[in-house]
């Protein structure tokens, strides 16, 4: 007898393509119809031209392209490929409507971007979601549920009639995207309790995230989500070490090798590293870098080799 898979792979409808990518570039989420292809996230900068070749594999076999870009939060990794697709295509860009006055002003910091070691090709948004608006993309009405928390301007798209949530970084099979520790913004983790009980109000069959494959037992991943905000509840400090341990490894994802005698410089030149040390490590640069290292390879994230911290593959 052979085991049980852990659960049914998700059965989706037959216009929604999902492209599952790495954890350097968010998966992309392409809704095709008649009216129009529309694609949810963008993936990183460093990946453009893959993202450009998945889109491009699943558009325009009937002379239809993409006629929306569409984002469930500004993050380097679901941004990166905007300007990139707006060019290709002439479409325009729709984000959450208070991501949009950031991307107007380019605001490095509030975005994540500069301050965070990260980066994207500046782009204009065109179209401004609000929350609770419904709107017709891949021949389904997805309505626009405002989802802070891991980023507090987030949204995500819930297909009622098809009980399909695309949940960005607010809900993956295993947790959600880094949250911010209080000294740095409050609100932040009350909201990521706030929107899983949002989310755990919903009737959802089939969740895509913005990372990992599609899955089914949303029950399950609630309750990871939420034992996980209550570890950061009880230990604050968990989230700052947490973020920063995340913010380096997107770093190495996207330059692919860090020599550990560079470490040093380049947890000095990044502002969020200075930020959380200064509030929640207390170590001098040469210890904090020693620490990532050593944390990095604990967890598999990264490995050391001839004095060079490289990702691990699959990362
Ligand atoms: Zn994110």
């Amino acid at each position: 007898m052979t085991a049980r898979p852990r659960s049914a792979a998700p059965c989706l409808p037959r216009q929604i393509h999902v492209f599952v990518r790495d954890w350097l570039s968010s998966n992309q989420i392409l809704l095709r119809s008649d009216d129009g292809n529309v694609l949810i996230d963008s993936g990183y900068a460093k990946h453009v031209p893959l993202t450009l070749a998945l889109v491009a594999s699943r558009t325009g076999l009937d002379g239809d392209l993409l006629s929306l870009v569409v984002n469930t939060h500004g993050h380097s990794d679901h941004i990166g490929g905007n300007a990139a697709l707006q060019r290709a295509y002439g479409c325009p860009i729709a984000m959450p409507e208070g991501e949009a006055a950031l991307v107007d002003e380019w605001d490095e910091r509030a975005l994540l971007l500069g301050y965070a070691g990260q980066r994207a090709e500046r782009f204009a948004v065109d179209i401004r979601l609000a929350v609770g608006t419904t709107h017709r993309w891949g021949d389904l009405d997805w309505q626009v549920i405002g989802a802070p928390g891991h980023d507090m301007r987030a949204v995500v798209f819930y297909s009622a009639a098809q009980r399909i949530l695309v949940s960005g970084d607010a809900l993956w099979r295993d947790g959600f995207g880094f949250v911010m520790p209080p000294d740095m913004d409050p609100e932040a983790l009350p909201a990521v309790r706030a929107t899983l009980d949002v989310l755990a109000g919903l009737d959802i069959a089939t969740v895509i995230p913005g990372h990992g494959e599609p899955f089914t037992d949303v029950g399950a991943a609630l309750e990871r989500a939420y034992a996980r905000v209550a570890r950061l509840e009880a230990d604050p400090s968990r989230m700052a070490r947490h973020a920063v341990k995340v913010i380096l490894t997107f770093a190495l994802l996207d330059r692919e090798r860090l020599s550990l005698d560079e470490l040093p410089d380049f947890i000095d030149r990044v502002p969020l590293f200075a930020d959380f040390n200064a509030r929640y490590l207390h170590m001098t640069t040469p210890t904090l870098a020693a620490w990532l290292v050593d944390e990095l390879s604990r967890s598999g994230a990264a490995r050391v080799d001839g004095g060079v911290l490289l990702p691990r593959p699959g990362r």
